[in-house]
């Protein structure tokens, strides 16, 4: 019995430290680790994944409207939405404040949007009581594939920033997808390790 105690504390303090309190999602260090993880797969096994940046849109305001604790329940449910959207092979974190993460695996730039525009209506879905507003997330999204790109997860972090800058730009409340830039390889034999 006492063994099984042990155990079961163990179990909690592990998802104590690996999972963010308040929206229930990984947090930052373990979606980073679990991002590698299915980097080195789809390298390994020649699948494409994304990597897709959401930030939620106007967020500062909408606390200085609705309060700091209206703010906390939406970004409870927005990750609790996020997880319910995604499938269970995808990885899912919160990396900062109002900005979730996703790895999307085994997908082309279609699934991805798709998939994309399935969040973005979870987290646009969401309603607090004595809220009668919704709150928007712009993405940013990066592909990499596994047969022919070299990245780590930093870079396809940075690069999903970029596209989600763009889709702040261009109005919030959208998706991006990185434009393909010049210098990225097309082609196995074009393949530079950077
Ligand atoms: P943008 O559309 O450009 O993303 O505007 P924004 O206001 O969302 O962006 P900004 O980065 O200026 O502000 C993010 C805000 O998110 C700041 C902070 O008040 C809020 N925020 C970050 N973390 C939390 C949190 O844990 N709880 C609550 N309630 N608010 C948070
Ligand atoms: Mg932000
Ligand atoms: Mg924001």
């Amino acid at each position: 019995l006492l063994l099984v105690a042990v155990a079961d504390r163990g179990r909690r303090l592990l998802e104590r430290a690996t999972t963010d309190a308040l929206t229930g999602l990984p947090n930052r260090a373990t979606f980073l680790e679990r991002a590698r993880r299915e980097l080195a797969r789809a390298e390994r096994s020649g699948s494409s994944l994304a990597l897709v940046m959401l930030d939620i849109d106007r967020f500062k305001r909408f606390n200085d409207v609705y309060g700091h604790q209206a703010g906390d329940r939406v970004l409870a449910l927005a990750g609790r939405a996020v997880a319910g959207a995604v499938r269970g092979i995808d990885v899912a974190g919160r990396y900062g404040g109002e900005e979730i993460v996703l790895v999307l695996v085994d997908v082309e730039c279609e699934a991805a949007l798709a998939a994309v525009e399935r969040v973005r209506a979870a987290i646009a879905a969401v309603r607090v009581p004595n809220v009668p507003e919704a709150v928007t997330a712009s993405a940013g999204i990066a592909l990499h594939h596994g047969a022919f790109d070299r990245a780590d997860v930093a870079a396809l972090v940075k690069r999903a920033d970029q596209a989600l800058y763009r889709s702040k730009e261009a109005g919030r409340d959208r998706a991006t997808l990185e434009p393909r830039g010049s210098e990225r390889p097309t082609s196995p034999a074009e393949v530079r390790y950077r």
